[in-house]
């Protein structure tokens, strides 16, 4: 075993501290190299890190890979096409590129005990444009071409593919609404998902604003979809898989769960039983950069039966893969074997219930009364403001989150209600309980002392709003002493 894969204590949840010294010099000699050629772009790499240390990163879909899985992105690994599949690719001298993506993809598959993995996709949009044009393929275009009585579309006449063409298109997908929490590529209009599905949302209860599993059945029952998704980016609740199988199965739909968001609490073993998406669902998506802390790039798992389909990831959707991001995938997912990264994950979880009781001890009200995963949805409209005019305040005082729809948002999904806060990234800081409830004390303060501010028409605006003199300082000191105490890669200096 390398250094940097070496097994570190449990206690410590901050990956890469025993090797900072060496990651240091490693750092130190790359920026020197950069800025030899654009002093810009090492300029603004340093002061990121700057601001990245000195800042509260609340943002639910963000984290601090280790320095292990960051370096593993600067090599030359980045230079080689690739386009195919392990063994069998368009180019020649793809020896190390296979060993790569045939690393990265056992540990994927060992990790989340899956019969497929594939390490291709470069963000959680593509992993997702994969699975669904997989699903198709494997629902309709094999079916189709057994019809046509040929091996492969290659092999169909102009017409019978133009014929088949019609098939494939306006397919239904079943997916949870935006405003509940689902994502954009989901089957919504902006995204190519709302072009090539027929789109249905299934929403959360209005009272209790948890997900309907009798409402999410109805709809299944009446709209009949091809693929049923499930999977969301701002719902702070577990879900039950198995239930979500059950009722693609009643309709003879293809489950597909995208776990972009979660995919460290399954890795960490926090998600277990019927909230482990992977025995139940068909096909699973993730993004290997949230609560899974790996480099910025997707992940598809597959039962054996759709792994043929989902290979064809590359020509269908994909070109040539990123190998140095599938190098760092293979780091990362090593890293989240370990056990520690299951301490990592049941922190995350515990300290998203801190900040949660810590909202509501403080009168504040939270999407679906608190949370059971990473993510706490604030509802700001009880302080008078939008999610556009919060956002903007905590970030005046050095806390840094996204405004976000609520269920039924009034004010649309552009200036929203409410605030996400998710706790990956503080948590792999080492933050715990304690200062995860000072937060709460942090937002809550900031919040009652920001005011929304009248448009010159002297309308209340929507997006302006003024905080109280001095309560941004005070905020960034108090954050200091947090951020102090759990510094970012501690020991790496460069
Ligand atoms: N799926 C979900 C549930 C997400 O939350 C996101 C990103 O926020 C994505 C997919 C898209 O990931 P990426 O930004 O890597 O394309």
């Amino acid at each position: 075993m390398s250094e940097h894969l070496a097994p570190r204590g449990s206690e410590s949840v901050a990956p890469g501290a025993e090797y900072a010294a060496t990651a240091s010099s490693a750092y130190r000699a790359a920026l020197s190299v950069i800025e030899s050629v654009e002093p810009r772009i090492a300029a603004a790499t340093r002061a990121e890190l700057s601001d990245q240390r000195a800042s509260l990163k609340l943002i639910a879909s963000e984290n601090y890979a280790s320095p292990a899985v960051l370096l593993t992105m600067g090599t030359w690994l980045s230079d080689k096409y690739a386009e195919g599949t392990i063994g069998h690719r368009f180019y020649a001298g793809c020896q190390n590129v296979d060993t790569v993506e045939t690393v990265a993809a056992e540990h994927a598959r060992e990790l989340f005990g899956a019969e497929y993995a594939y390490a291709q996709p470069h963000s959680g949009i593509d992993a997702n444009l994969v699975a669904f044009w997989a699903i198709l393929a494997h629902r309709i275009e094999q079916p189709a071409l057994a019809e046509y009585g040929v091996k492969g579309i290659n092999d169909l006449s102009e017409e019978d593919w133009e014929t088949l063409r019609q098939r494939f298109g306006n397919q239904r997908a079943l997916g949870m609404s935006l405003d509940a929490g689902g994502h954009l590529t989901h089957g919504f209009r902006p995204n190519i998902s709302g072009k090539m599905f027929h789109q249905r949302s299934y929403g959360t209860d209005p009272e209790t604003q948890l997900l309907d599993y009798d409402a999410v059945r109805r709809a299944a029952q009446e709209f009949k979809p091809l693929i049923l998704i499930a999977g969301y980016s701002a719902y702070p609740r577990r879900i039950n898989f198995a239930k979500m199988r059950e009722i693609a199965d009643e309709v003879g739909a293809t489950l597909m769960v995208d776990m972009a968001h979660f995919a460290g609490l399954v890795a960490g073993k926090v998600f277990t039983g019927d909230e482990d998406p992977v025995p139940h669902a068909h096909v699973v998506t993730t993004t290997t950069h949230k609560s899974l802390r790996g480099p910025r790039g997707g992940l598809v798992l597959a039962t054996k039966e759709y792994a043929g389909s989902v290979d064809r990831g590359c020509p269908m959707v994909l070109g040539g893969p990123l190998s140095h991001v599938m190098a760092a995938k293979a780091v990362a997912l090593a890293e989240a074997r370990r056990p520690e990264f299951q301490t990592y994950a049941q922190n995350v979880a515990d300290n998203a219930k801190s900040l949660a009781e810590g909202f509501l001890t403080r009168g504040a009200r939270l999407v679906t009364g608190g949370t059971d995963n990473h993510i706490v949805l604030l509802d700001v409209s009880g302080f008078g403001l939008t999610g556009r005019q919060a956002e903007s305040a905590l970030l005046d005082a050095g806390i840094v989150t996204n405004r976000n729809s609520v269920p039924n948002d009034p004010n649309g999904a552009w200036y929203t209600s409410g605030i996400r806060f998710g706790t990956p990234a503080l948590t792999t800081r080492g933050f715990g309980a304690a200062e995860f409830d000072r937060i709460a004390e942090l937002v809550v303060d900031v919040l009652k002392q920001t005011t929304p501010t009248a448009t010159a028409a002297g309308a209340p605006g929507k997006a302006k709003y003024s905080l109280a003199d001095g309560v941004a300082d005070a905020t960034k000191a108090a954050s200091a002493e947090l951020l102090d105490a759990h510094p970012l890669y501690p020991g790496l200096e460069l």
